[in-house]
């Protein structure tokens, strides 16, 4: 069905509150597993419709934010999700007691009640005050930073707006741009230190509370993480210190004699090439036709997904007034459908939405006959496997968009992807840090942010930049204040994304063939069992960062 045509009708929150209640109350009373079976297929058609109506609602309201229906509807969901959940916590409880257990456990797998006993232990009642207070922080944080009014060269611009000239090919231009940014730090650099030392604090006493030992494990919990700790994940990020960071220091050189500069400074980093970034050629409906040509010839499964997604006119990619900001992918489980909205504006971005942003929506195009909607989406460090490995499998394909091009956008790709992964450990490193020292002045965290960046990025020289040279850097990166520890998983997913593109390089079909093997058990397994079950070397052993370096170097030793 075209999306244009899905109907919304807000879900009747009585009605649905009423039957959790029935099938909460009939549950334990079941008197074979297949009865408590059929109530946990109940639930997932209730989840399914409040879900899809909810996205329906989020999707129209950020395609067009001035239209007050939606606007309403949005209000709605966000009032309610809470009491829907908590409908859907007091059934879990009955599930994880079942019984039938073992005899459950043969349909839905282990994994689903591991997951559910997950999600359990990392709430409370009792802690919704400080979410709340958490939630407001959080917004407070978000909205400073969206307050932003930096003059430059004769226009205000606001923090997004202010990056196309933080990477313009005039190298003056870009260390100005960056000098204005830090001023706009430094004058709010009070209140910023202060929100994040509130949370942290928050935090901290929430992890309490639910009894853990500080808010670390806690977070991993309620970011679902069922097969690693934090202990794997410092072994992942040792190996990045120590294989891949000499590996980029190298990278960066030949990155400096491209832009013919003696080193690179903190302002020269994003800058790839003297003349700019490569664009891809055409408008948005040239780029669509590529990528639905480029889907067709890939795989018979990718081309019948993206004719799926063309047919029923599952995009909203135009940049229009009154249209929200950024880009993502959902689904719609009523209508088995992905969704892709984006705001496309001609840079070589367009096309990692057809990629990256497709590779999410693929996914979930495959998983929409499982019947378990928790077992549809992995966590998210394989979600992102997904979509960061489709956009290097779509590699064969880039003459089609970038034409003469192809080769600059070939190397600013892997230098990209590559470049990420020490940045994403400093961001891990840094946050872990500050939950388990929560009592650390707002210097001492700047100084711990400082060493972090020597440690992960020691090619950056930053020139004296006030507020940067300080160790302010992390005050910018909104996942440390709005989604907490969550980042390393674009690493681990970077990481097993490059294993799949290494092998891809030998034998595209082969490894492709196994990439399909990792997106169609969905959710259904954990990180490292997917990661295994692709054949790939789990990022947290011993080697795996090193043998994924290797022939990295050999490639930019060849091309570069
Ligand atoms: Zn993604």
């Amino acid at each position: 069905m075209k999306f244009s045509d899905m109907k919304y009708e807000r879900p009747e929150l009585d009605a649905i509150k009423r039957q959790y209640i029935e099938i909460t109350r009939q549950f334990p009373d079941c008197s074979t597993a297949s009865e408590q079976y059929d109530l946990i297929l109940q639930h997932e058609k209730l989840m399914s419709n409040f879900q899809s109506m909810g996205t329906i609602a989020y999707i129209r309201n950020s395609i067009n934010t001035v239209d007050p229906f939606y606007e309403k509807e949005i209000a709605f969901f966000d009032s309610n999700n809470p009491v829907f959940e908590e409908s859907v916590q007091n059934f879990y409880k009955v599930i994880v007691a079942s019984k039938f257990r073992p005899e459950l456990e043969q349909k839905t797998g282990k994994l689903f009640f591991k997951n559910l006993e997950i999600s359990m232990r990392s709430f409370s009642p009792a802690v919704i005050d400080l979410k709340k207070k958490e939630n407001a922080l959080v917004t407070e944080y978000e909205k400073l930073l969206a307050s932003a009014k930096i003059e430059f060269s004769g226009e205000t611009l606001n923090l997004s707006e202010i990056q196309k000239y933080q990477i313009s090919s005039d190298r003056p231009t870009r260390k100005a741009a960056w000098e204005k940014t830090a001023g706009f730090f430094i004058e709010n650099s009070k209140r910023l230190d202060e929100i994040y030392d509130e949370l942290v604090q928050n935090r901290t006493s929430q992890a309490k509370i639910l009894g853990y030992n500080n808010y670390v494990q806690l977070g991993y919990d309620r970011l679902g993480r069922n097969c690693y700790g934090p202990d794997e994940v410092k072994q992942f990020r040792d190996q990045v210190a120590k294989d891949l960071v000499p590996v980029i220091t190298e990278i960066k050189k030949s990155q400096a004699k491209r832009l013919g500069l003696p080193d690179l400074k903190f302002y020269d980093d994003k800058s790839l090439f003297p003349d700019g970034n490569p664009n891809p050629k055409g408008d948005r409906q040239a780029l669509v036709n590529q990528a639905q040509k480029m889907y067709r010839q890939m795989n018979p499964l990718t081309g019948e997904f993206f004719d799926f997604m063309v047919k029923n006119e599952l995009f909203d990619l135009d940049s229009k007034k009154g249209k929200a900001g950024g880009g993502y992918c959902t689904e719609i489980p009523d209508y088995r459908s992905p969704f892709i909205f984006s705001n496309f504006n001609g840079t070589a971005g367009d096309v990692e939405v057809l990629t990256h942003e497709a590779g999410h929506a693929f996914a979930s195009y495959l998983s929409q006959s499982m019947p378990i909607l928790e077992l549809r989406t992995p966590t998210m460090d394989a979600a992102e496997t997904h979509s960061m490995s489709m956009e290097l499998f779509s590699r064969k394909w880039d003459p089609l968009f970038f034409e003469e091009q192809t080769d600059k956008f070939y190397l600013y790709q892997l230098e990209e992807a590559i470049n990420f992964i020490p940045y994403g450990c400093l961001v891990d490193e840094f946050q872990t840090t500050m939950y388990e020292k929560p009592n650390l002045s707002p210097d001492e965290r700047k100084h711990v942010w400082k060493e972090l960046e020597a440690k992960y990025r020691p090619w950056i020289n930053f020139d004296h930049l006030p507020f940067f040279e300080d160790g302010g850097g992390y005050q910018r990166q909104h996942h440390i204040y709005s989604f907490p520890l969550y980042y390393i998983d674009y690493c681990l997913a970077q990481t097993a994304a490059l294993e799949f593109w290494i092998a891809s390089e030998k034998d595209w079909d082969e490894s492709f063939s196994r990439y399909l093997t990792f997106v169609k058990a969905g959710g259904s397994k954990t990180y490292e069992e997917l990661v295994k079950a692709a054949g790939l070397e789990y990022p947290m052993d011993q080697g795996c960062v090193k043998h994924m370096s290797e022939p990295i170097m050999d490639w930019f030793r060849r091309h570069a």
